[in-house]
């Protein structure tokens, strides 16, 4: 049997890694079990891959409207070959990078496939192929970070050739000439954007009114108004209802209660569900919400000294969000007292236009009988905005009426996913509409915006039509 650990953390991803390294930094001996890659979905699929092939894309939209800062040259061409393997050289180093940084921590690692058969007990089954052997390693705390799996859409069809998920579509080295996408998740909209950047006739399907349902309305329509600008056709209020694939190939999407098809070569049509099965949670008395495991602030389960953090439990499926929580599941197992501040979790889409927000929309403020006030600036009247040429977009800040506390932000603005964590800090410190029109930014920069947001709260915008 092994020597008594103090944290096993089942899944070496975005959440795992940093539960690993926290409870280290505390002292711990700590063992992390992963099946497939360190750095998990996070690295290797999904964030660092997919930002990747983001900024090619943004490479090359700018490279067709180079004439427009004076620079003459031919449409761009991209070399697959040659993108894929600088993406795959970024992930290789940060993967490699993550494991030693656990293992410059002391931390145990072990490649296997690791389930709970006690409450302080985790197995650790060996992979097809591996030569190590079964075993058991005793756990005074168990950190379950297995994250989350791909998953057809229940729909006729999904199981077509050509219906691809995000993981396929990030690794393909052929540009289909039609996609569609049904959109639900950020990163949908996000491959939407990059196919029609590398030349595909692109359709975006969604259901209800808003794309990105998450977001405050105003950002969600600024964006499809974007997209809709550029040539990507959107389909609205869209349920499909099924996927027909037709004799020469294609794919036909059927949108329910229209007449509305769309006829395509490739449909990305994925979801991911919590990656929970066969870990014997249930039969250690893990309660459980369908596939995700149910846990409170602290990261506990119902169970004592078994944790869960990402995008095994339910919420938003956000990478910085798993390692927050490891951080505070690593704290709370070596004996601290640390809980997730949810209120201040950014979330993003890193499309062109980046839309970040971050604390509470307008309806959600008003639902709660927050009495609140509404700053807003247009991008276009920022001059980096207007040196970069991109224009499209709206900063928004809300803050409680009666102390000035800062609620939220809601962003569509070029660097907008740094811009909200500048937000985010300024709500974690508690600080009030004044603090952010008192903070100084640099000139010229889109920061000038979101204080002239703010000062806008207090109908003292320098640069907003005169009150
Ligand atoms: C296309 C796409 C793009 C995204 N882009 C972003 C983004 O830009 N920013 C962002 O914040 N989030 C993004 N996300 C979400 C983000 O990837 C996840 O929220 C994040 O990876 C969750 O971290 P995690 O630690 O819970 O899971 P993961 O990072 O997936 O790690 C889970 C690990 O557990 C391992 N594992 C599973 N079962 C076992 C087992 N039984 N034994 C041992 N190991 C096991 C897996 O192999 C994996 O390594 C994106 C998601 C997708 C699909």
């Amino acid at each position: 049997m092994a020597e008594m650990q103090d944290v096993v953390i089942i899944g070496g991803g975005a959440g795992g890694f940093a539960a690993a390294i926290r409870a280290a930094q505390l002292g711990g001996k700590v063992t992390v079990v992963e099946s497939t890659h360190y750095g998990g979905n996070c690295m290797n699929t999904a964030c660092i891959p997919l930002t990747f092939l983001l900024t090619v894309a943004g490479h090359v939209d700018l490279a067709r409207k180079a004439a427009r800062f004076g620079i003459q040259m031919d449409e761009p061409k991209v070399d697959m070959e040659a993108l894929h393997e600088r993406k795959d050289l970024i992930v290789d180093s940060l993967r490699l990078g993550t494991e030693q940084q656990m293992v410059d921590y002391g931390v145990t690692l072990i490649e296997g496939r690791g389930k709970l058969v006690a409450r302080d007990m985790v197995q650790v089954d060996p992979l097809p192929g591996s030569s190590l052997e079964q075993q058991r390693i005793p756990a005074r705390n168990v950190i379950v970070a297995t994250g989350s799996a791909p998953a057809q859409l229940p729909l006729e069809g999904a199981d077509l050739p050509g219906v691809f998920g995000t993981e396929e579509a990030i690794q393909l080295r052929e540009i289909p000439g039609r996609v569609a996408v049904i959109s639900s998740q950020p990163w949908d909209v996000e491959l939407a954007q990059y196919f029609h950047a590398m030349g595909s006739a692109v359709t975006l399907i969604h259901s209800g009114d808003q794309l990105l349902p998450q977001a405050d309305r105003g950002c969600a329509q600024r964006l499809a108004k974007r997209l809709h600008d550029t040539g990507i056709t959107i389909q609205r209020r869209a349920d499909v209802e099924g996927i027909r694939q037709e004799d020469d190939g294609s794919l036909k999407v059927l949108l329910a209660g229209s007449e509305r098809e769309v006829v395509v070569d490739k449909l990305l049509a994925a979801r991911r569900l919590s990656n929970s099965a066969g870990l014997g949670l249930r039969q250690v008395g893990i309660e459980m919400e369908g596939a995700s495991v149910l846990v409170d602030e602290r990261m506990a389960t119902s169970v004592p000294g078994i944790y869960a953090i990402g995008d095994v439990t339910a919420g938003a499926m956000w990478s910085h969000k798993a390692n927050s929580e490891g951080i505070v599941a690593a704290e709370n197992a070596m004996g601290l007292a640390s809980r997730m501040r949810y209120d201040i979790l950014p979330h993003c889409a890193f499309t062109r236009p980046q839309v970040a927000w971050v604390g509470l929309t307008e309806e959600e403020a008003e639902a709660q009988g927050i009495e609140y006030e509404v700053g807003k600036v247009p991008v276009a009247i920022n001059p980096y905005a207007m040196i970069l040429d991109e224009t499209a977009g709206e900063l928004k800040v809300i803050a409680c009426k009666k102390y000035g506390k800062i609620l939220g932000a809601h962003l569509v603005a070029p660097g907008a996913v740094d811009l909200i964590n500048a937000v985010a800090v300024a709500m974690l410190a508690e600080a009030t509409i004044q603090e952010l029109m008192d903070f100084i930014p640099r000139h010229p920069s889109i920061g000038e915006a979101l204080v002239d947001a703010a000062m806008d709260v207090k109908k003292r915008s320098l640069h907003m039509p005169k009150w």
